[in-house]
């Protein structure tokens, strides 16, 4: 076994490989690029060595780089992880002169797979099932048209060079195939310099199962079961599981066997996946072979009791298979759900900014949380925006998945727009609770899915007016108790003023609504609630106390527990049943924070929605400059005194970093 290895990658994984390496008493060697200096997986491994500048062709994709960093250091093998060089020919060959092992399949593994016609060609020799279609080297378009015809429609037509779901064209008659063929090879020459097509048949509700197969240096060849990874958007994807709900045994050893004979028909060695396409009939289709470890293995780590990586690490040092065929099992049922930086709402759209908040369920053995990131970490333009796996395992589907749905509730992230509603909704939507599975699934049950509940508002107003009522009241009880006179009346009281109706007004922004709520003090510590101008009309009794984060909540004798923080304005409310963030428009007794020069900065990334005023133009304390939209909720930036606004460092439809400068203002002297 390797004393050293080297892991060429980032995030998530590069952390899972040290994890495994180190139970395994292997020293680890991590690279990264200037961006990642502080990165988890940095401080994680036992060397680090700098590879570049944060763009990743600067850096994780430079073989030369990557090699350097393992003779400097020593490392025997290294491990690329998933993307940047795992599935690159030329740096596995690199390593092998250099006589460092490559954690991976021989080369000549990984350039058969490397086109998709080219990789069917082989499957069709070797007898695995392939898509109805033609994938050969006559490009013409009246031949590709013609099998096309002959085929029937629909058809799909694929870039040979393809990869996330480019080049790729659905054509459903065949009047519109030669406009789709001229779109489909524009489009794959643009992204692959190459517009080699092939046509196959399109399949109207196929869903996406993977077989893991695993071969050794000494002949040996397993599958560890499918994964069922359906649930996709843009052709990637969502939330993963295994096994495949409702397979049945007979297909699953099918499935397995056809997966066997295409790695050994490019003697394989190592982890890797076939992915298949099945069909409501039972009947399933090559797709492609992923020649490494996939992002979704650990569903399948947790149905089988191995670590793969493990596997990886035996195999490359020349071992026989852990375990044979017969040796493996499938227990219970595993989901894996992908938390992203990204906002569902605006077409999945990948956001940037900083993990203010950042609380992951607890991990047990049902539980497990794989991520390179930390609270306080950024997110940025440089890498994918996954924040981490969620992975969960239970005796069977439906107790895996409300181990699933919970865990994502229980999953606490701020300061950007994440995905982590959206599985949720995904996770607790009938049909998915049913398997009722495609590839589809997400487009046909977008109003399940995108559902935004109006009910929502009449529970959470409540918790979050009482919040920031114990809030006031307890920063008033700081400012009194920094007071040469603590005892003093007028501090204690922080505006409830005995005698008086203690009526306040709250102005917020919460679930995109613009609300105002009067709250009463009707006794002391307790509070009536009315939203005199919503169309809700509500009217609530409220008590509760705030322990730092957490509210302790007594709502009209409805006990509720919450966390609430706050970054940069806005505060993110958890409960056992929802996640939402809210602000305050107007503080009703001018409590605003004494740092005035924050305010010229955006406080989170977001786009410059309006900026009500010129340059040049004066303007009056607590007037509007600057408007702005982050996490679906406009932000106001106010002038912190009576002054000019000198320049914009912005303008409308900007999207802007959060702490970028957006304003040069300067005060007028007037004391
Ligand atoms: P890429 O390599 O661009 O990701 P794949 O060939 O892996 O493309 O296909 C990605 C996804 O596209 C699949 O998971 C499936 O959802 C869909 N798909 C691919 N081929 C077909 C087909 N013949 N019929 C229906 N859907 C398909």
């Amino acid at each position: 076994m390797f004393d050293k290895i080297l892991v060429a990658n980032r995030g998530e994984i590069a952390c899972r490989v040290i994890r495994t390496a180190r139970k395994m008493g292997i020293r680890t060697v991590a690279v990264y690029s200037d961006a990642d200096a502080n990165a988890l997986h940095v401080t994680m491994a036992d060397e680090a060595v700098n590879i570049g500048a944060a763009p990743s062709k600067e850096s994780y994709l430079l073989a030369d780089r990557v090699l350097d960093a393992a003779k400097k250091t020593g490392a025997q093998a290294v491990h690329p992880g998933y993307g940047f060089l795992s599935e690159n020919a030329a740096f596995s060959e690199a390593c092998k002169a250099s006589d460092i092992v490559f954690i991976g399949p021989p080369v000549g593994a990984i350039q058969a797979m490397g086109s998709k016609s080219a990789a069917k060609q082989i499957m069709e020799k070797a007898g695995v099932p392939l898509v109805p279609g033609y994938h050969g080297d006559d490009q013409s378009p009246a031949i590709l048209k013609q099998h096309a015809d002959d085929m029937g429609y629909p058809v799909l037509l694929k870039a040979t060079a393809g990869g996330g779901g480019k080049g790729m064209r659905e054509v459903w008659s065949s009047e519109e195939f030669d406009e789709a063929l001229e779109a489909a090879k524009r489009e794959s020459l643009s992204s692959f310099g190459d517009d080699r097509m092939l046509v196959e048949k399109y399949l109207t509700q196929p869903r996406h199962v993977e077989i893991q197969v695993f071969c050794d240096q000494n002949g040996n060849g397993v599958y560890l079961f499918e994964r069922d990874c359906s649930v996709q958007r843009r052709h990637q994807k969502v939330i993963e599981e295994a096994p495949a709900p409702g397979m049945n045994e007979r297909v699953r050893a099918a499935m397995g066997d056809a997966a066997l004979l295409a790695a050994q028909a490019i003697n394989y060695e190592g982890a890797g996946t076939v992915e298949f396409l099945l069909d409501t009939d039972d009947t399933f289709y090559f797709m492609e072979m992923n020649t490494r470890l996939q992002v979704e293995h650990p569903v399948t780590e947790m149905i089988t009791g191995q670590d793969l990586v493990e596997w990886q690490l035996r195999v490359a040092a020349g071992q026989d298979l852990p375990l044979t065929q017969e040796q493996l099992q499938i227990n219970g049922h595993a989901f894996e759900a992908r938390i992203y930086a990204e906002d569902p709402d605006n077409d999945f759209l990948p956001v940037t900014g900083t993990l203010s908040y950042l609380q992951p369920p607890e991990e047990s053995a049902n539980v497990r949380v794989d991520t390179g990131v930390l609270q306080g970490d950024e997110v940025s333009i440089y890498y994918d925006p996954m924040i981490a796996k969620l992975i969960v395992w239970d005796e069977n589907r439906d107790r895996a998945l409300s181990r699933l749905a919970k865990a994502l509730r229980e999953y606490r992230i701020s300061g950007m727009t994440t995905n982590v509603d959206f599985l949720y909704n995904l996770a607790t939507a009938d049909p998915f609770r049913k398997a009722d599975l495609d590839t589809g699934f997400i487009e046909k049950h977008r109003d399940l899915i995108f559902h935004k509940s109006e009910a929502e508002l009449e529970h959470y107003l409540p918790l979050a007016t009482l919040f920031l009522i114990l809030k006031r009241n307890q920063d008033a009880y700081n400012l009194a108790s920094q007071s040469t006179d603590p005892h003093s009346p007028w501090h204690i009281t922080n505006g409830w003023r005995s005698g008086s109706a203690n009526i306040h007004d709250y102005h917020l922004l919460i679930n995109g609504r613009d609300v105002t709520v009067v709250a009463e003090e009707t006794s002391p510590g307790h509070f009536s609630l009315s939203t005199p101008a919503a169309n809700t009309e509500m009217n609530v009794q409220l008590s509760g106390n705030l322990e730092g984060s957490d509210l302790h909540a007594d709502i009209d004798g409805h006990r509720i527990h919450a966390s609430i923080v706050a970054h940069d304005g806005i505060y993110s409310l958890f409960t056992q049943d929802a996640a939402l963030q809210f602000s305050i428009v107007e503080p009703d007794c001018g409590d605003q924070g004494d740092d005035a020069e924050a305010g010229f900065n955006a406080p989170m990334t977001g786009t410059i929605v309006a900026l009500p005023v010129e340059a040049g133009a004066t303007v009056k304390k607590d007037q509007a400059i600057v408007i702005m939209e982050a996490m679906k909720m406009e932000h106001t930036i106010r002038a912190p005194a009576d002054g000019t606004v000198v320049e914009f460092y912005c303008q409308p439809g900007d999207l802007v970093d959060g702490g970028a400068e957006l304003v040069n203002f300067e005060a007028t002297d007037n004391e």
